[in-house]
């Protein structure tokens, strides 16, 4: 390895922010991170999975070192973001990367790709230090389908790993998952989240005559209230309570003297590992069986509840936290879910990250010293975990 030209995760990090790999877009970003995983003798395999209603993605897993009977430690993260949004309301262009006062501003400066420029700096020193034969495997698996349905990304790239006989044994997602200073929280799990759509059906007629019509609206106030009513759970160690919280309510009536025809809902569902979305599909499907009469319900899961029990793998990482920072990480399972959800059932998996307090918002921003302590951290992280 040449000491000429080493990863400079801050130059990374910007020049990833300059490709505007808006969501399904890859704008060249995996083509400049290829290249710097490459250098370091990365074996880099670009996939395009399409298909099952979403647009065609781009998608990279790479790997160095051979897992035999080592262990494989993976990266995982995105290199896709969110729009800018109001371009006008950002104080500099939100895809040039620009560096002030020792900030990096930019779509993705938090959310990820500093982060995915820290993997492969302290991949870099890792294996400057210990050579390519460590007895192990680092890997990195890159999707560009994480803000938008996440269709063709990091589930398919399992698959096709899977496919390819690719093991990983711990895998870091490195979503912004701190609150106010690096170091504060690490995710050892993520709550469940499913929405529900109820439509109610009765009669249209006149107020006046509701011997004639069948208002749908004191059904579906019932069916509401019933599922509002239960608590599902008290929490447990690791989780919050689970909550159903009732987002709209839709009539769609002008008139003070029509029954309508249907009045419908629209719910959402968090919940935590003692629940599956299949049973409280089948509760809230008895409820409206009880309560609704004439109705349609719609489900759309976007995932599972799932919990890292804390173990090696989160004080390997709370360690090397401990190590850089000097704080000890909260173990959270708070906040919306992530595509470690599809990891969980390959390996044991956590989530650490930036700050998120930026991200999806305008000016983004993440201050250089925290992306080179978390380039710090990673490489901790590796020291820890290829312990010789
Ligand atoms: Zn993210």
């Amino acid at each position: 390895m040449s000491s000429a030209a080493r990863t400079d995760p801050i130059i990374l990090s910007r020049d990833l922010i300059r490709r505007p790999s808006v969501t399904p877009a890859d704008a060249g970003a995996l083509d400049v991170l290829g290249t710097a995983l490459e250098r370091l003798g990365f074996a880099c395999h670009r996939m395009t999975f399409e298909g099952d209603g979403s647009a065609p993605i781009d998608n990279l897993y790479a790997r160095l070192g051979e897992r035999g009977n080592g262990r494989t430690f993976c990266f995982a993260g995105h290199s896709d973001v969110v729009p800018a949004g109001d371009v006008a309301g950002w104080s500099l262009d939100p895809f040039s990367g620009e560096i002030a006062d020792g900030i990096l501003y930019g779509r993705g400066a938090v959310d990820m790709k500093s982060a995915i420029a820290s993997f492969v700096e302290a991949a870099e020193r890792f294996t400057a230090e210990r050579g390519r034969n460590f007895g192990g495997a680092i890997s990195l698996l890159i999707t560009g389908d994480e803000e938008g349905i996440a269709v063709n990304g990091t589930k398919k790239v399992l698959r096709w790993m899977h496919d390819k006989g690719e093991v990983i044994d711990a895998c870091i997602v490195g979503e912004p998952t701190c609150q106010a200073k690096l170091g504060d929280m690490v995710k050892i799990g993520r709550r469940g989240s499913m929405s529900g759509w109820l439509t109610v059906f009765g009669a249209q007629g006149h107020v006046a005559y509701p011997h004639l019509a069948d208002n749908p609206i004191p059904r579906l106030i019932r069916t509401l209230d019933a599922l509002i009513q239960r608590k599902l759970d008290q929490g447990t160690d690791w989780f919050q309570p689970s909550n159903l919280e009732v987002t709209t309510i839709d009539v769609d009536n002008p008139a003070n003297n029509v029954i309508p025809a249907k009045a419908s809902a629209v719910f959402n569902i968090r919940f935590n590992v003692r629940h599956s979305s299949e049973a409280l599909i089948a509760w809230i499907r008895e409820v409206c069986d009880i309560h609704a009469g004439p109705h349609e319900i719609k489900f759309q899961v976007s995932g599972e509840a799932f919990l890292t029990e804390p173990g090696q793998l989160s004080e390997i990482v709370a360690g090397a936290i401990k190590e850089r920072t000097g704080i000890q990480p909260e173990l959270s399972t708070t906040g919306g879910t992530s595509d470690a959800r599809f990891i969980r059932s390959h390996c044991e998996v956590v989530e650490f990250g930036l700050v998120g307090r930026t991200m999806h918002k305008l000016n983004e921003h993440v201050a250089l010293a925290d992306i080179r302590t978390l380039a710090d951290i990673y490489k901790t992280v590796l020291d820890r975990y290829f312990t010789p």
